[in-house]
């Protein structure tokens, strides 16, 4: 049974520890708010006050971050205390080219890195049903894999470092660009004077019919329950969103892609985030677009 340290335990990491420890893993787990872990402690996790109380020989390193600066922050503070090889896998949403970097600087002090965005949100987490996208080698990937295993239904090797926040940058500015496009679509046809639960009936068996639509309708009473039928409360918030999109057209910037429907959603988060409802479910562009 291999010896885990997580750092990060806010909306997500808490949930993937919890998973964790009812499989009877040993995890240490740290964050900077003293005060996350406590709820953790009761079920079995070991609480670290510090960072370099980290245990020296643990095998894998999770970290759950809200960004890049983060994880290399957590990275610097950690690198030297370890006894033997690790394994370090970053589960945090970050720029492409910094996790090329991390798994490089990894690589130089003897550890191995992979990048393991999610898709499925605090819910996903919670119900161990997350998605792993993965960046990095075939034999590190394999030995995380029985803990992907327990944190989620569904992971892939993607391709070589930097592939899993590659094709996570691809998959958020996707779902950004839907979900615009589901509020543009419910919104026009309000203006026509159509029934928006006919509307929904024909939009999600046609054509047109997308996960923003069928599993995650941004319109209240229509559709399976989501974040509209409880006042926006994310779910996957529009600062998180403008914060995928910052990372996927820095991403297409940087390859010479041509986005401009990214740009645009990004635009359209931007203000968002700027009128101060970044708190709101993505989803609740719908309204902010009328
Ligand atoms: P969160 O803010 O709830 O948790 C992040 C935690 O990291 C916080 O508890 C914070 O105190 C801690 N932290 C910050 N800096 C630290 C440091 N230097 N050392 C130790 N701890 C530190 O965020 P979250 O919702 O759990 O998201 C975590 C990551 O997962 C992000 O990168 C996010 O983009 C990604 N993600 C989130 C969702 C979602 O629905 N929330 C979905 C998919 C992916």
């Amino acid at each position: 049974m291999k010896k885990i340290g997580f750092v990060g335990l806010g909306n997500m990491g808490a949930k993937m520890v919890i998973n964790l420890l009812k499989k009877s893993y040993n995890v240490f787990g740290y964050d900077i708010n003293k005060n996350l872990s406590d709820e953790l402690v009761i079920h079995g996790l070991n609480k670290i006050e510090n960072l370099n109380e980290m245990p020296k020989d643990i095998d894998i390193l999770i970290t759950m971050l809200p960004n890049g600066d983060a994880v290399e922050d957590v990275y610097h503070k950690i690198i030297n205390i370890f006894e033997k090889d690790i394994l370090f896998t970053d589960c945090s949403t970050i720029d492409v080219n910094k996790a090329r970097e991390l798994y490089k600087k990894c690589q130089k002090n003897k550890i191995t890195f992979l990048d393991a965005p999610v898709s499925g949100g605090v819910g996903g987490a919670e119900a161990g049903t997350l998605t792993f996208m993965v960046g990095g080698n075939e034999n590190d990937y394999k030995l995380m894999l029985p803990l992907f295993e327990v944190m989620g239904k569904t992971s892939l090797l993607c391709g070589p470092s930097g592939s899993g926040q590659a094709t996570k940058a691809c998959n958020n500015m996707l779902l950004a660009i839907t979900m615009i496009g589901v509020g543009e679509a419910f919104n026009l046809g309000n203006n026509l004077g159509l029934n928006p639960e006919k509307l929904f009936k024909i939009l999600s068996t046609s054509t047109g019919s997308c996960w923003a639509i069928n599993s995650y309708c941004p319109i209240k009473g229509i559709g399976p329950t989501s974040p509209a039928d409880n006042d926006f409360k994310p779910g996957f918030s529009s600062n998180l969103m403008l914060k995928d999109l910052t990372i996927a057209l820095k991403a297409a910037n940087d390859s010479n892609s041509v986005t401009p429907f990214g740009k645009k959603a990004k635009e359209n988060y931007q203000k968002m985030v700027t009128d101060n409802q970044g708190n709101l479910d993505f989803s609740a562009i719908t309204n902010f677009n009328k």
